[in-house]
């Protein structure tokens, strides 16, 4: 059974694609909490960052790439921006696919706990 955000690597959901190479895709987020909300997911199903492994550096280099790319070419990597990562129940993890969040385009003020 395929993760929802495979669903959207393999088209079968739509998704507003922003970015996408052949280990990285990036959408916005369905449910926007900033003004720029982007989703970067490895095309590789680790459930989360406790199962990321040395042989998956390749993607988190890509997804870090895209990071760069994506808030360059909305013009908020000069203003700056938040990237974010849930784990698990207490990190509130949602979708058990690994992925940033960009979140940006406004001053984000400070980090809730
Ligand atoms: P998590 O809580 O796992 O860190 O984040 C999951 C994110 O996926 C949430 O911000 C949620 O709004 C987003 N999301 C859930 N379903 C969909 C969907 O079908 N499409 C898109 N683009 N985003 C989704």
């Amino acid at each position: 059974m395929s993760t929802l955000f495979t669903k959207i690597i393999n088209r079968e959901i739509p998704a507003s694609i922003v970015y996408e190479t052949d280990k990285v895709i990036a959408f916005n987020d369905i449910d926007p909490q900033a003004p720029v909300h982007i989703l970067v997911v490895p095309k590789k199903e680790i459930p989360t960052l406790n199962d990321i492994e040395p042989k998956d550096s390749e993607y988190l280099m890509e997804m870090y790439s895209a990071i760069k790319e994506i808030t360059r070419d909305l013009k908020i990597a000069e203003d700056g921006y938040r990237v974010i990562t849930n784990c698990n129940s207490h990190g509130g993890q949602e979708v058990f696919h690994l992925h940033f969040h960009i979140l940006g385009g406004k001053p984000l003020g400070a980090l809730l706990v």
